[in-house]
């Protein structure tokens, strides 16, 4: 069994940009402002089966925007398909997302497009690709990047906490690659500089040498602890026998 999977990336003359489809500001689902110390790991619920080839970006957009003149408080800042990634609600605007209140005022949620004849791979690099834009862009830790049922089991009532959300269900499942190997496709990201730029200001940008830099001396301090640890084992082994 293979120990770890490493997704697939859109080829390199496929440009994906983040768009942004800001809401009007009369929506409903923006609510007040906040400070975002947290990123939510989404992933459109329905499953692949049940998301028809016609469920794609502009859909959700359609129904996120209805939802806001609906009176709905329901939201999400991003939603990220294989192709391309829109930016609705602003980082600063908090939204109900997470089924906690903690995890509504204090958090972007991000959200993934599953729809029939989606790259799934190509929608988690991008994922991964924004999530490590929004870390560098807000200062945000990637012990503080959880999934949705993460943060009900943190700060929801209860009741959610018994009966958490089982969302993103596909990386929960490890359907093609899990939580794990997509924590280190965000940390791939910081080694090898794969921003969405447009959303950084020169200062931040002009970093990205150094933010690579550091992630790619971590890196190689995580190998060198594995490796040691390996010969440590062999040792005990020898001395054993
Ligand atoms: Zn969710």
């Amino acid at each position: 069994m293979k120990k770890y999977h490493i997704f697939k990336r859109p080829d390199r003359n496929i440009k994906v940009n983040v768009e942004e489809k800001i809401l009007p500001s009369n929506s409903s689902n923006l609510l007040e402002s906040q400070i975002p110390k947290y990123i939510v790991i989404h992933e459109v619920s329905l499953g692949t089966g049940k998301s028809p080839v016609e469920y794609n970006m502009e859909h959700y957009y359609k129904k996120i925007y209805d939802a806001g003149q609906s009176g709905s408080t329901i939201g999400y800042h991003y939603l990220v398909g294989d192709k391309s990634i829109y930016h609705f609600i602003p980082d600063n605007i908090a939204t109900t997302h997470t089924g906690t209140d903690f995890g509504n005022h204090n958090s972007i949620g991000v959200e993934r497009l599953i729809c029939k004849g989606i790259n799934y791979e190509y929608a988690i690099h991008n994922q991964a690709k924004l999530i490590a834009t929004l870390m560098l862009k807000h200062n945000i830790p990637l012990k503080n990047v959880i999934t949705h049922k993460e943060m009900q089991l943190r700060y929801g009532s209860v009741e959610r906490r018994s009966n958490p959300k089982q969302c993103p269900g596909r990386l929960i499942a490890g359907f093609r690659g899990t939580l794990n190997d997509f924590r280190t496709e965000i940390k791939r990201c910081f080694i090898y500089g794969w921003f969405f730029n447009e959303l950084l200001d020169e200062k931040t940008i002009n970093k990205i040498p150094d933010v690579m830099a550091l992630a790619q001396r971590k890196y190689r301090e995580e190998i060198n602890m594995k490796k040691q640890s390996i010969m440590k084992n062999i040792n005990k082994d020898d001395i054993e026998r």
